[in-house]
């Protein structure tokens, strides 16, 4: 408190005002009192003048008188003051002090002057005679209009003085335990004025540091107690609103950086403000360390840089799309780069969406390229069957073995029509987001077993030797035995189909590791490496012609990697060109722990 700059002025500025009161007070006080005491000694002396005008008034006219001079010494010596007596002429006839032979003329004396022309005379002058400064007091002393003379009376300064010095004396003692007992209270009051205050600013300056839980408890009506209140009010409302202000930035920080699109906000230059994790994962950056740096240091995108420019520059939404390549991924991104204004519709900076649309855009990519697939392979047979038809009704002259062979061929082709159709609609069901499976508990055994049965060559017909090896225990799994069923048969059709017929077959069920496997060996062509990468895609085939001689229609396998994913498993294959192929379809077991 006592270092308090606020405290030391106003206790400086009262210890001033009260010191100058007391000195003016004191000063003013001193003069009065002097003034009066020289007033009440003046009429003292002319009270003691005119006593003696009364005892003197017979020696007028005498050259001197020794008897009055000698009563005069007596009076003198018991008031204490000297008093003379002076002729009309000036001669003075009798005196207190001194011998009124060894005194000058006092005709020219000032009081006398004044006395002789007012009755009354007072001076204050240095006495030749005493060798004092002196006040005296004159009374010219007429009788019948007729002026006898004057009577004097008279004291010296230094006795006055001694009074008036006492009296200042004690004026200045009384302004000095006026003194006293003003600046302690002075400090007292000035503490009371600053301490409110001083709280105030410690208050105020740990609302600056970010503090506003302090408040102060200071009661009171006054003006201070007013401003105290309203600084606890101003304390609440700006805690209550900074609280609001920061849950509202930690919602917007929450939404920002748990959305998947990018966002950058930058300000008028440049400097980027925010970058959420999304931005940061596109443009392979640290978000914290882009805080405060420039776009152009953040990106080396001229794309992402030119919109901002633009957007700022025209005050519109800019939209584009970029390719973002870095080591891992190429990445398709759409661009919306938008002004950023503030309540008044100045415009402070930019912000910048990124949108990966890379799966989009792939999807889309496969979409087109399925519809494309899908026309041609239907096209096929319906342009084989309208040329067929064609030709039947076209050629009246057609032999009917000709005919026969004609119309089988159109058969041939509407079943391949149909088992496309088939395979697409199973495909389009599988791939549908809410695929119905029918779900329960079966055993493997029985679905593959019962699915394959009627694929199994007779012993009598040609083709390539079936072999099937499953276990004794039961293989459970919760699924649907028809998506099941037909995934097993589409494995085995296919092992069927590119095996030689000298060739082997094996369809091995087993357990393993909490895990069911169906897995289809054969002894065929074979896959290339790059091959087996894509036969699960729709509609690809290895060797187009030699799938469609044998009836291939390029979904099968397609169709059972969506049955496994549907079941939660995999399907896998290991092959080498011209030594076999083995496909592997896993499924999570029913009795296996989770
Ligand atoms: P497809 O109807 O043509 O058989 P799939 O989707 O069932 O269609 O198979 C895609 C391609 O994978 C086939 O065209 C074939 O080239 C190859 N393929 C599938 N299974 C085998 C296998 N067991 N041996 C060799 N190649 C196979």
């Amino acid at each position: 408190m006592l270092r308090s700059r606020f405290f030391l002025k106003v206790y400086a500025v009262y210890v001033g005002l009260i010191l100058l009161a007391i000195a003016v007070v004191g000063a003013l006080v001193a003069q009065k009192v002097e003034q009066r005491a020289q007033e009440s000694i003046q009429q003292y002396l002319a009270d003691q003048a005119a006593l003696v005008r009364e005892l003197s008034s017979p020696a007028f006219g005498r050259s001197s008188s020794p008897s009055l001079h000698d009563r005069l010494r007596a009076l003198g010596g018991s008031i204490g003051a000297r008093l003379t007596v002076i002729r009309a002429d000036g001669v003075v006839i009798a005196d207190s002090q001194e011998s009124p032979s060894a005194m000058d003329n006092h005709a020219r004396r000032p009081e006398v002057l004044v006395a002789l022309s007012e009755g009354y005379g007072t001076a204050t002058r240095f006495s030749e005679t005493v060798g004092a400064t002196m006040m005296y007091v004159a009374l010219s002393v007429r009788e019948g209009g007729q002026l006898l003379g004057y009577v004097r009376a008279s004291l010296p300064l230094a006795a006055i003085e001694k009074q008036t010095d006492s009296l200042r004396a004690i004026v200045g003692l009384g302004g000095g335990v006026a003194a006293l007992v003003a600046l302690p209270l002075g400090l007292f009051l000035a503490r009371r004025l600053v301490r409110p205050l001083t709280l105030m600013t410690a208050v105020a300056e740990s609302m600056v540091q970010g503090n506003y839980d302090e408040r102060l408890d200071i009661t009171g009506k006054d003006e201070v107690g007013q401003l105290a209140h309203t600084l606890n009010r101003m304390a609440e409302s700006a805690r209550d609103r900074v609280e609001a202000i920061s849950t509202d930035r930690n919602k917007l920080l929450t939404i920002l950086g748990s959305m998947v699109e990018g966002v950058i906000a930058v300000d008028r230059d440049g400097i980027v403000l925010h970058m959420n994790a999304g931005a940061a994962r596109l443009l392979a950056a640290e978000a914290e360390e882009c805080l405060g740096k420039g776009i152009r240091e953040v990106t080396r995108v001229h794309d992402i840089r030119d919109a901002i420019d633009k957007a700022m520059r025209e005050g519109t939404e800019v939209q584009g799309e970029l390719r973002l390549a870095t080591l891992q991924s190429h990445r398709v991104v759409e661009m919306r780069a938008s002004p950023l204004r503030n309540g008044e519709g100045t415009l402070v900076g930019a912000v910048v969406v990124l949108d990966d649309v890379s799966a989009l855009r792939r999807l889309e990519t496969v979409r087109r390229d399925f519809v494309m697939n899908m026309s041609h392979e239907l096209k096929t047979p319906i342009t084989a069957i309208r040329m067929l038809a064609e030709t039947l009704i076209g050629d009246k002259k057609m032999g009917s073995k000709t005919r026969k062979r004609f119309l089988s061929k159109i058969r041939d082709q509407s079943t391949r029509l149909s088992s496309i159709v088939t395979d697409l609609l199973a495909l389009a069901r599988l791939e549908s987001e809410n695929a119905v499976l029918d779900t329960e508990l079966v055993d493997l055994r029985d679905v593959v077993l019962t699915s394959i049965r009627p694929l199994l060559p007779d012993t009598a017909e040609e083709g390539p030797t079936v072999t099937t090896v499953a276990p004794d225990a039961p293989i459970s799994v919760l699924g649907d035995d028809e998506a099941l069923g037909q995934a097993t048969r589409n494995l085995l059709e296919n092992a069927l189909k590119y095996t030689p017929n000298d060739g082997r077959v094996w369809v091995r069920l087993r357990s393993e590791e909490g895990r069911a496997v169906v897995e289809v060996e054969d002894t065929g062509i074979g896959i290339a490496p790059r091959d087996q990468l894509r036969i699960f895609e729709r509609f690809y085939r290895v060797d187009k012609a030699r799938s469609r001689e044998l009836g291939g229609t390029g979904l099968g396998l397609s169709i059972v990697k969506h049955i496994a994913l549907a079941h939660e498993g995999t399907v896998t294959v290991e092959s080498r060109v011209g030594d076999g192929a083995t496909f592997r379809l896993v499924l999570p077991l029913a009795s296996s722990p989770a």
